[in-house]
């Protein structure tokens, strides 16, 4: 496609769904600005990525490490007030590049990965924004812990010395209650937003299909 035509069509997309996401979020009287709506930019290069962060937007996920570093240490270094999101799977051998990396990490789904990024933290002193990833219908295919192990998964972590660090699940447990909410993707993030989701991750809305 026409890269002018293309870099015009993503911005008024992020325009257009920042608008449903403000009607959605009225519509239940929630303040719209409560949501952060992160641009999904996998399999998508640079060069695709450019002209959304021209138009002003600054949350962006990926969900591979690997593919992540190709691209975002430069554009980050062009836009230092980019806020990168990890919505994909974690392996452990990952998590130093990943905290290195990722200003928030979405997918905190086991023990041994909760260990290995908070031990990243205490030795990079950089504290990505943390959230459990919880599998709400139990299905086999998807990660995430259970919701009946939620609870215990977080105060296992709180418990944790490392888990000092882990500012989201402290907060978590303070609260008894979840205070950052990642849900909701192009085909339903307006009920994502009026069922109090913080953060919706939006890919082929904005940037076309992949
Ligand atoms: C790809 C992806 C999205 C975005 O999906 P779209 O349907 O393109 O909006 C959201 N969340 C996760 C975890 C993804 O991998």
């Amino acid at each position: 496609r026409d890269p002018l035509t293309s870099a015009t069509d993503v911005a008024g997309r992020l325009a257009a769904i920042r608008a449903r996401i403000a009607a959605a979020a009225r519509e239940v009287g929630r303040d719209p600005a409560a949501v952060e709506l992160i641009a999904v930019s996998k399999t998508f290069d640079a060069d695709a990525i450019r002209p959304a962060i021209a138009a002003g937007q600054r949350h962006f996920g990926e969900n591979r490490v690997q593919e992540a570093k190709g691209k975002w240490p430069v554009l980050k270094a062009e836009t230092p007030s980019i806020v990168l999101h990890l919505i994909g799977p974690l392996q452990s051998n990952k998590a130093r590049e990943a905290v290195e990396l990722f200003d928030a990490i979405h997918t905190i789904n086991r023990e041994k990965i909760a260990r290995a990024v908070a031990e990243e933290i205490a030795r990079q002193g950089r504290k990505p924004q943390l959230f459990v990833q919880v599998n709400t219908g139990e299905e086999p295919q998807k990660a995430g812990v259970s919701p009946r192990e939620a609870a215990a998964f977080v105060s296992l972590a709180v418990d944790e010395e490392a888990a000092v660090h882990f500012a989201f699940l402290a907060k978590l447990a303070r609260e008894a209650g979840v205070s950052g909410l990642s849900m909701g993707m192009s085909d339903d993030f307006e009920t994502a937003v009026e069922l109090g989701a913080t953060h919706v991750r939006v890919g082929s809305a904005i940037f076309g299909s992949r």
